[in-house]
């Protein structure tokens, strides 16, 4: 994985962002400490802190009892790690949460209290899997419904046309 040693601005408020080493995973992360208490992982970094039994508290500890400038979130965010463009993501199928992420090279960046709510959202990614899961066979379920219906509206049609068939061939 690109856990780069490259200092980086943060992509919501422009600050320098602070690599802090986080032991349990073994990875340094950029967080913007001095401004937005945003945070940006690498491709596939996140991972590793999007559920409640992962230890995030390097990262808690990090942004306890610091003031941060909220960022607006309308603003196409610029990747700090390759330059693209970020894209808003939801989180999960709730769409409760929208987080940036860059399709170019896997980067992810969440605002100040983005990381704590995502992994409220499920206890494991086993949970997230099942719901996106339900969410499919329930849209891919209507679709199939929808194509029956079709199906059985071409049908007479498709009876009309053999009689005609058999009528003109005299089958
Ligand atoms: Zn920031
Ligand atoms: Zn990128």
């Amino acid at each position: 994985m690109a856990d780069t040693q490259k200092t980086i601005n943060c992509p919501a408020c422009g600050k320098e962002m602070e690599k802090v080493f986080i032991p349990s995973q073994g990875i340094n992360l950029d967080i913007c400490t001095e401004g937005c208490g945003g945070i940006f992982f690498d491709n596939r970094e996140f991972d590793s802190f999007d559920e409640k039994d992962e230890d995030i508290s390097a990262i808690v500890e990090k942004l306890e009892g610091k003031k941060f400038t909220k960022q607006s979130e309308n603003i196409t965010r610029i990747c700090p790690n390759c330059g693209a463009k970020m894209v808003k993501n939801h989180s999960s199928i709730h769409k409760t949460i929208e987080i940036d992420e860059c399709y170019s090279c896997g980067g992810k960046f969440l605002d100040n209290d983005e990381l704590v709510k995502i992994r409220e959202e499920y206890d494991n990614n086993e949970q997230r899997d099942e719901d996106i899961m339900r969410y499919l066979y329930k849209e891919v379920g209507q679709e199939l419904a929808a194509q029956e219906k079709a199906y059985s509206e071409i049908v007479p049609h498709r009876t009309y046309v053999r009689k005609l068939f058999y009528k003109l061939t005299g089958l």
